[in-house]
């Protein structure tokens, strides 16, 4: 057990609200270490398992610094499963839930038309599997220009899944 409060970490009071309402009384350990590191504007890899808190590790950081007053995606995560992409962005939709911010999931499977117009009507932060989200890249639906933030979840998943071209091509695409 660690001492350390939600309310030491520098979050903001929307983003304290949500994790109030989730129900989560303390940091847990990657989540103590991680948050203050991201806050600060640095990179992070984190290392830990599945079940520890990982998403709202990266996630209310990003939340905190978003731009919102930049109508474009800023955030990009990047999951190696449809499945995951739908848990990690429900996640940080309740994370998300006292701030304005809109979040799209994105994923092989399902018709790209409908993830086209989502993306048109003004999304801040899309979660997904590399190879759709190269697809909208390409397609020129995904604009990068205005990206903060990128996001490996499960990286090592991902290298063992073959994902690394996508994904080099992707981070080359984001700067
Ligand atoms: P994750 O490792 O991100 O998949 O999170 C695993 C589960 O733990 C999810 O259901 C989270 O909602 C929950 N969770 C995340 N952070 C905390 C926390 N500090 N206290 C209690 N539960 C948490």
């Amino acid at each position: 057990m660690n001492d350390i409060k939600f309310n030491d970490l520098g979050l903001n009071n929307e983003i304290l609200k949500s994790i109030d309402a989730m129900g989560f009384e303390e940091p847990s350990q990657i989540q103590a270490e991680v948050i203050p590191v991201l806050l600060a504007g640095n990179d992070a890899i984190g290392q830990a398992q599945t079940g520890t808190g990982k998403t709202l590790a990266f996630g209310a950081p990003i939340l905190n610094m978003l731009d919102t007053s930049i109508k474009a995606v800023k955030a990009i995560i990047l999951t190696p499963t449809r499945e995951l992409a739908i848990q990690v962005n429900d996640e940080i939709a309740r994370i998300a839930k006292f701030s304005r911010v809109k979040l799209l999931p994105v994923y092989g499977g399902q018709p790209i038309d409908r993830q086209i117009r989502a993306l048109r009507s003004g999304i801040d932060i899309v979660v997904g599997t590399p190879g759709r989200i190269l697809d909208l890249i390409r397609r020129n639906v995904l604009h990068l220009e205005n990206i903060q933030f990128l996001v490996l979840d499960e990286a090592d998943e991902m290298l063992n899944m073959g994902f690394i071209d996508d994904i080099e091509e992707i981070i080359k695409n984001s700067n």
